[in-house]
């Protein structure tokens, strides 16, 4: 089965031509088409040359992009944390403790709450033109409510996270090595069959550097891949911790040294920003034109969650990128789609070059930069996920 779309106004492919993976910036065709065979890309060029297909589809002059890549999201919770956030509006500041009220809603929880909670949240990705989200434990920290948490998250994506390096629960208030000792030993143990990666939230009030490692060195052993959470709340280790464990993406980068830059700059790992925290937390938002500059590699992801930010909307996330972090549309589209895929070490994401998976994205919009022109404005159209017609307006 193969399926045309054609009339496309603008094609933001990421790559160049004769590429099979994302390009380091941003690139599109105007006047374009591209085929679907089965679940891949198998064409991109100009319209008048595209060939027949079993099925077209007209685009109608629309632009058409890859579907986002969310590298960063803690979707398997319970319950809510509006009145905080009210009140963090009205000038209670944000604390990594926070969590533990989310923890204590989620060890409460079955797992059918928790898997229809995980659904919903997926799904309002999917229509906001997410195609490929990471998700984390972190809500349980206990060993069953941990492996329970990786077990639902691999049920809805591939990108599963193992989080129990989060904060330390209260019950280990007075025995903090305590706790690193049970994440490192039978709750890793309880996890790695089913994640992918290893996080831990590096941050005064968290994890301090010497723990990160060794739970990242741990999680490594146990044949998982390290991110971590860098730099959110102030200046401190987490950056350096990422570098040098050789972690695929260190996540928030909200106060960044030089030292912190130069590091990034020298090494695979991918800075990811997340400004929907930023906003949700009145912080100050990272300076990401500065990243840019020093020609890191930048990822955009929501970090949808219940207490520090609350959106699953990637085009939300470009749109404050744009405008208050001060990058451009086309820097901000392909921090959210082949920045993310780098992200998470995936190069069948985040481009629609030949191969590429068919995770596709239509706007109702003609080009790329409505997604920051017309904030709050629901603009997706159609989601093809892996080739097939997954969501449509
Ligand atoms: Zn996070």
């Amino acid at each position: 089965m193969s399926t045309l779309i054609t009339n496309i106004g603008e094609l933001v492919t990421n790559t160049r031509e004769g590429d099979s993976a994302a390009s380091p910036g941003f690139a599109f065709m105007s006047d374009a088409a591209l085929v679907i065979d089965g679940t891949e890309i198998a064409w991109t060029g100009q319209a008048g040359k595209a060939p027949a297909a079993d099925e077209r589809v007209d685009a109608a002059g629309r632009v058409v992009l890859p579907g986002f890549v969310d590298s960063h999201a803690h979707l398997v919770f319970a319950g809510e944390r509006g009145g905080e956030f009210a009140a963090r509006m009205a000038g209670i500041p944000y604390s990594a403790g926070g969590i533990r009220a989310t923890v204590m809603a989620t060890r409460a929880a079955t797992d059918a709450e928790l898997g229809r909670n995980l659904r919903a949240l997926a799904a309002e990705m999917l229509a906001q033109g997410i195609t490929t989200f990471e998700c984390k434990s972190g809500y349980g920290l206990t060993v069953a409510d941990e492996a329970r948490s990786v077990a639902l998250a691999a049920e809805v994506t591939a990108e599963v996270t193992y989080l129990g390096a989060h904060v330390v629960p209260p019950e280990f208030e007075s025995d903090p090595a305590g706790y690193v000792d049970l994440a490192c030993g039978p709750m890793l143990e309880a996890c790695a069959p089913r994640a992918k990666w290893v996080d831990v939230f590096c941050e005064r009030g968290a994890f301090d550097a010497d723990q990160a490692r060794v739970i990242l060195a741990a999680g490594r052993a146990a044949g998982l891949q390290p991110r971590v959470h860098a730099n959110q709340l102030g200046h401190g280790p987490g950056v350096q911790v990422a570098v040098e464990a050789g972690a695929a993406s260190a996540d928030h980068c909200t106060y960044l040294s030089d030292g912190d830059i130069d590091a990034l700059a020298g090494s695979g790992t991918v800075a990811t920003l997340l400004p929907g925290v930023e906003f949700s937390t009145r912080q100050p938002y990272p300076d990401a034109r500065r990243l840019f500059d020093a020609g890191l590699t930048v990822a955009i992801a929501t970090d949808c969650n219940p207490g520090s930010c609350f959106t699953s909307s990637m085009p939300f996330c470009i749109a404050l990128a744009v405008r208050d972090m001060r990058i451009t549309t086309q820097e901000a589209v392909w921090a959210a789609t082949a920045g993310g895929a780098r992200a998470l070490r995936r190069d069948d994401v985040g481009h629609l070059g030949v191969g590429a998976r068919a995770d596709i994205v239509m706007l109702n919009a003609p080009s790329h930069a409505y997604l920051a022109y017309r904030p709050g404005v629901p603009q997706v159209a159609s989601v093809w996920l892996g080739g097939s017609l997954g969501w449509q307006a």
